[in-house]
Formats: C-alpha cells, sequence, structure tokens
C-alpha cells in the first residue's frame, strides 16, 4: 500500500495549502486587486499570435529583468525572477539554508517562511511580535539565523515595521535578510534602493497584489548582484513562461493602474475599518490592501456565516496570538458596503 512512510521523512507530515473553492464568492481571503484583472497585462496577452510558443522562455527572464533594471535604476544583475515571488522565497532557503540550519522569522507572520524552511530541510525559529505587532530587533538577531526573513508591510497583521529596526536587523548581521515587500505599493517607503548599500539585503516583490496579475505568478527580488548569482545557479531555469513575462513588462509601464489601485486602497481603509469598528470588531493598523480585525463573535461562525453571504474572509482565529481574527481584502466601495451589511447581521 502506498502510504506516507514512502514519503521524505522530513515533510512527511505536511498538509496542502490553502485552497478552498469559491464558487462565485467575492474574494476578499487573498489581498489580490479588487479593480479586476490588470488591464495593460490583458492587453499585451490579447494577441500572441507573434510570440515564438514553441521556443522555450529567456532562461533567466533577460526581457523583464531589463525593465525592471530600467525602472528602479539599477541593473539587470540586480534582479531575479521567479513564478510568483513564493519561488524566488524557496531559491533563497535552497541558495542559503542546509539541513538543519535555522531560519528567523517573526511571529505572526507569512506561514510560507516556515514551510519552505522545513520543506528545505531547515529550521525555523519564530520570534514573537510585541503587542504592537513590532519587531523584537534583538531577540530576531540572537537567534543566530542563516536566514531573517519579514515580511513589511507585514502580512497578516498589516502593519509595516519600523524602518529604523529594520536597519538594525541589516545592520546587525552578516546573514542575509529578505525583507518581503509583497504589498511595498501601498507603503511608499521601501528598502529597494538600500540594496546597493546593503550586500546581505534582498528585496522581493510580486506582482500578485497591487499588479493585479495573481494568475500570471510572477515575482522577483532585488538584490547585490553577487546574490542574484548565487541564486541564478539554484532558481530552476524557464521557470517563468513567456506569456507571464510579456504581461509583467506591459504592466511595469503602466503605472496609472497602480497609482489607481494604490488610491483606491488608501481612500477605503478608514472606510472598512470604522465600519467594522462600529461593530464591535477591534481592527488594526494596515498599511496595506487588507486588515485584521479581532472579531466579537467567534471567528468561524463569522467566516462561515459571510461566506454563506458570498464573502470570502481569510481566518486566522485558530493561531496563537490572534484568537478570533480575520483578515478582510479592502474592497470598492460597493464590496465594503457589502461586507459591512453581511457583517452587521451576523453580530447583531
Ligand atoms: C501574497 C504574498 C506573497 C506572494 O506571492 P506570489 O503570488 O507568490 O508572488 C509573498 N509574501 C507575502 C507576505 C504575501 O502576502
Amino acid at each position: 500500500m502506498m502510504d506516507r512512510q514512502f514519503m521524505r521523512e522530513s515533510t512527511r507530515n505536511f498538509k496542502p495549502y490553502y485552497s478552498p473553492t469559491s464558487d462565485g464568492s467575492l474574494r476578499l481571503d487573498t489581498n489580490t486587486n479588487v479593480l479586476g484583472p490588470n488591464p495593460a497585462a490583458v492587453k499585451a496577452l490579447s494577441d500572441i499570435s507573434d510570440m515564438d510558443i514553441n521556443q522555450y522562455p529567456n532562461t533567466y527572464s533577460a526581457d523583464l529583468r531589463n525593465v525592471l533594471a530600467e525602472f528602479y535604476g539599477l541593473g539587470p544583475d540586480n534582479f531575479v525572477t521567479g513564478s510568483g515571488s513564493d519561488e524566488i522565497l524557496d531559491v533563497l532557503f535552497k541558495t542559503f539554508t542546509d539541513k538543519g540550519d535555522r531560519a528567523v522569522m517573526p511571529y505572526p507572520s507569512y506561514s510560507i517562511y516556515d514551510y519552505f524552511s522545513e520543506l528545505n530541510g531547515g529550521v525555523p525559529v519564530l520570534v514573537d511580535l510585541d503587542q504592537d505587532f513590532q519587531l523584537d530587533v534583538d531577540s530576531i538577531l540572537a537567534a543566530d539565523g542563516k536566514i531573517i526573513m519579514i515580511p513589511s508591510p507585514n502580512n497578516p497583521t498589516g502593519n509595516a515595521f519600523r524602518h529604523s529596526d529594520l536597519v538594525k536587523i541589516i545592520e546587525g548581521t552578516d546573514a542575509p535578510v529578505v525583507i518581503d515587500e509583497a504589498y511595498g505599493e501601498f507603503h511608499h517607503e521601501s528598502f529597494i534602493p538600500l540594496v546597493r548599500k546593503y550586500e546581505n539585503l534582498i528585496v522581493t516583490r510580486t506582482f500578485s497584489k497591487a499588479y493585479a496579475m495573481a494568475g500570471l505568478r510572477v515575482g522577483y527580488c532585488v538584490c547585490s548582484p553577487e546574490i542574484a548569482e548565487m541564486m541564478t545557479c539554484i532558481r530552476i531555469p524557464y521557470s517563468l513562461n513567456m506569456l507571464s513575462e510579456k504581461a509583467a513588462m506591459a504592466a511595469l509601464r503602466d503605472q496609472d493602474f497602480i497609482k489607481r489601485s494604490v488610491d483606491m486602497v488608501e481612500r477605503n481603509r478608514p472606510m472598512l475599518a470604522e465600519g467594522l469598528d462600529a461593530l464591535g470588531f477591534k481592527c488594526y493598523t494596515s498599511d496595506a490592501n487588507f486588515i485584521l480585525a479581532r472579531s466579537p463573535i467567534d471567528h468561524k461562525v463569522l467566516v462561515k456565516g459571510l461566506k454563506e453571504r458570498g464573502i470570502m474572509i481569510r481566518d486566522f482565529g485558530h493561531r496563537r496570538l490572534l484568537e478570533d481574527c480575520v483578515r478582510f481584502t479592502i474592497g470598492t466601495d460597493e464590496m465594503n458596503i457589502k461586507v459591512i451589511e453581511a457583517c452587521e447581521e451576523l453580530t447583531r
């Protein structure tokens, strides 16, 4: 009988990742862009008859890296692309951690980090955030990781970390420090320019959130040419497909849509927070396109009730320090009204 005894021992207790059925629900559970698909990407893909899809894509996405270099005023050798920034994160663990090596990350944070750390034979070390969901800098440095992973703005808490704390961490270690800026477009204070100054700094970015292209799976990191070269040896050749590369190049050149998306989030964030607060939720400060909120009623009842009303949000209520917490992607005006009305029915 084929059972888990045959599976690699280090991964035998793994479970599949979050994969709900959506059946037409309003998706406010994955922090994707609620304004719909990126228009420049759709246009770029509307005619692919001139594309040589019989050939392989660029081995290491040379065309996209050239456009990124121009966009940020850096060199193409400062970039590594991947099939989503999740691939970049996996490549980082594969590049820097061996079996048994410690990877340090805050808690609560993005669960993909400890998953990839273990998947690659490493040992995740989770360091609790303080009461305001800010970093415990001394404990993070004392944990002595082979790699340090920090998302800012953080997911699922929503807040960005203090710039000075992140600088202290980068300057306080020789180990690679990864700042995951998946929500960087919403924050306006990027660490990307600092890759020139700090050799151990790696900043990851994605086309899945503000850029409204999650379905095309494009991500990248910005770092020193030395680190980019190491990662390039580990990354699977051709992992970013030709269509996604083309769409990403077009999307980068249309910053109007990004600005519109960011403006919408900044306008609607207080609206959603105030609406939820008035119902007895406790909303945490957000610098991203989502809000973490502590529900006044049982988290499972809330999430199920919203699903029955055609709205999906993400449940974190079963996690330590996040009791009864749920995460809402910030919607358009109409979406937020629908969410607040449904929450009102459920909390009455
Ligand atoms: C959504 C998210 C990502 C990445 O996603 P990809 O779709 O793989 O690019 C990375 N980090 C954080 C913190 C995220 O929330």
